[in-house]
Formats: C-alpha cells, structure tokens, sequence
C-alpha cells in the first residue's frame, strides 16, 4: 500500500506549534519580523511573496515587503539590504528569486547577513550546513527533512538519489542527507544513463522542473519518492516532475503536487524567522 504524504497537513501541524511558539517568545518581548524584497513584476514571484505574507500573519510574525522596480541598480539593492542588515527590528531577510539579469544575485545574498538569512543561502550557511553544524538550512530541502522525520522514514544507510543540483534545492539536499547518514548519489542534466540511477534509488527525491518526467519504469518498488518541481500545464493546472497517477502503484511513499513538499517550504521559512529572532535576542 502506498501512502501519499499530506505535506499540507504536516505544513499545518507545524504552522500551529510555530504561532504557540511566537507568542511565547512575544511575551519576552521578541517580536520577531520578516523583511522580503522582490525585484521586478514576476507572476510566480508575486503568489508566493503574497503566500510567506499570509503565513506570517496567520502565525504572528511582523513583515515588511519592498518591491523594487526592475531597472533598480545593483548598488541600490545592496544599499538596502545593508539597511535592513542594520535594523534591530529585523530579524530575517529574503531576497525573492529570480531577479533581472542585470543583478548579482550572488553577491546580493553574501550580502544579506548571515545571522538574518533566514533562506540559508549565504555562504556562510551553506558551508555550515555541510560541516553539519547547526545554522539557517534552506526551505524547501529543510522541509524534506521534516516529513522524513514526520513519516518515521529513516535515511540511515539508505541510497538517496538526487534529481536536480541547483544550490537552493538539490546542493544543500545533499549534505541534509549525507548528515543523515545517508549514500547520496547527485544527477543533473549531463548524467548518462539516468534510470540506472533512479531504479536503484530506495529515496528519490526529484527537483528538476519539468513535468511528470520520473515515470513508474524508472523507480524501484517500494520507493520513497519525494517532488518538489512545481510546473503549470498548458490547461494551468499545476503538476510536479514525476508522474503521479502512475507512480504511485509502486512507489511506497510519494509527495502529491500540489500539498507535498510546496507548503512545507513556507512552514520552515517561518521556522528559520523564528529561530533568528531567538538568536538575535539571546543575550539582551
Ligand atoms: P533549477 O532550474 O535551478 O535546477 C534544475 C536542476 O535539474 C539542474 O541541476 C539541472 O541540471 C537538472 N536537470 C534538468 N533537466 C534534467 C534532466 N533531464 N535530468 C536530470 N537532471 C536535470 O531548478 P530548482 O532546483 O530551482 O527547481 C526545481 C523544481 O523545483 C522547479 O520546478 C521549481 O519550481 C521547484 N521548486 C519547488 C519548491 C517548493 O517549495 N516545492 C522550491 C524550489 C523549487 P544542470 O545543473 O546540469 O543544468
């Protein structure tokens, strides 16, 4: 029988212990505070700073958004990340992606600091997350982790395989595993003979972007298969890169899309605000 993991429920559970959690810290007087920046007029962009809005509302986290203009300079949008680097009511920044070309992305997120970087993207955290020390871990693979965790399925010893290297989902999925004690095999767009790889996978976790795209002959029965591309059919509906109807049949436990891994990458970026406005305020 294969169970379908309610990442929405789980997104829930967590978004309800989190309100708990900010109101406790509130009556310490830590009022914890999200600021988003967004460049441009991008669609996708615009649901999802309109979703971490929401989310901070529902739980109880002040937010402050900045939407800037396309043309803005570079020098400009690190001026005001140096801003928001330097006010104390600020505890997390995010920098929504993508940004126009004409920007370094890069350097903007080095620049956003590290104890405010609430989407673990700095440097800084990466490297941390590799050491396997404790630091900001990124959204979406940190929300992976907890449905593991959530769903009792345990990585030790387990062959992972990873669809998809990009360094906000597939790279920092790789240490989240490793630190797991997991055997983590990593394929991209130039790996050969990539069913060879996802059949031996007893965890494939696929971020690649392109629709229904893992079919049933490439995984292994009983297999633990996790989502996380997010793609819109022609007809709009939205549809993850691995065929779900199909799927299913032998998979042992496989993430629906939408409410698998999506509504778990909000629920830890208000975990991550959380965490720094507690960080932040640990010795006044
Ligand atoms: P990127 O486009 O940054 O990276 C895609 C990765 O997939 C690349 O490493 C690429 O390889 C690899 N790839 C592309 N085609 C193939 C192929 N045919 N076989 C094997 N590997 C391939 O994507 P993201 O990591 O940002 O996002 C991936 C998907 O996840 C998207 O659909 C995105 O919308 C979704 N997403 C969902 C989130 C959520 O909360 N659920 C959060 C973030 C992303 P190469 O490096 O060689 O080019």
């Amino acid at each position: 029988m294969t169970t379908i993991i309610n990442g929405k429920k789980v997104s829930q559970k967590i978004r309800e212990e989190l309100k708990e959690e900010c109101e406790e810290i509130k009556k310490q007087g830590i009022i914890p505070k999200l600021a988003v920046i967004m460049v441009g007029d991008n669609p996708a962009s615009k649901v999802y700073v309109r979703n971490k809005n929401k989310a901070c509302q529902e739980i109880g986290i002040e937010y402050e958004e900045y939407f800037l203009k396309s043309e803005i300079t570079q020098e400009k949008l690190i001026e005001l990340i140096e801003d928001l680097n330097n006010r104390k009511d600020i505890n997390g920044i995010l920098l929504q992606s993508p940004i126009p070309n004409h920007l370094d992305i890069n350097e903007a997120f080095r620049k956003i600091s590290p104890e405010k970087d609430v989407d673990g993207f700095h440097p800084a955290n990466v490297g941390k997350l590799i050491l396997n020390q404790d630091t900001f871990v990124s959204c979406t693979p940190y929300g992976i982790m907890k449905l593991f965790a959530e769903y009792n399925i345990d990585l030790n010893g387990k062959h992972v395989v990873i669809l998809g290297r990009s360094n906000i989902v597939g790279k920092p999925l790789i240490a989240c595993c490793l630190n797991r004690n997991a055997t983590v095999t990593v394929c991209h767009s130039k790996t050969e003979n990539l069913e060879e790889h996802t059949k031996k996978a007893d965890i494939l976790i696929v971020a690649i972007g392109k629709a229904n795209f893992v079919k049933k002959e490439m995984i292994k029965d009983g297999a633990v298969i996790i989502d996380v591309g997010i793609n819109r059919t022609d007809e709009g509906k939205l549809t993850g890169d691995v065929d779900f109807e199909n799927v299913k049949d032998v998979a042992g436990y496989i993430t629906p899309v939408p409410g698998g891994v999506g509504p778990m990458t909000i629920a830890m970026l208000m975990n991550n605000v959380i965490k720094a406005a507690r960080l932040q305020n640990k010795n006044n």
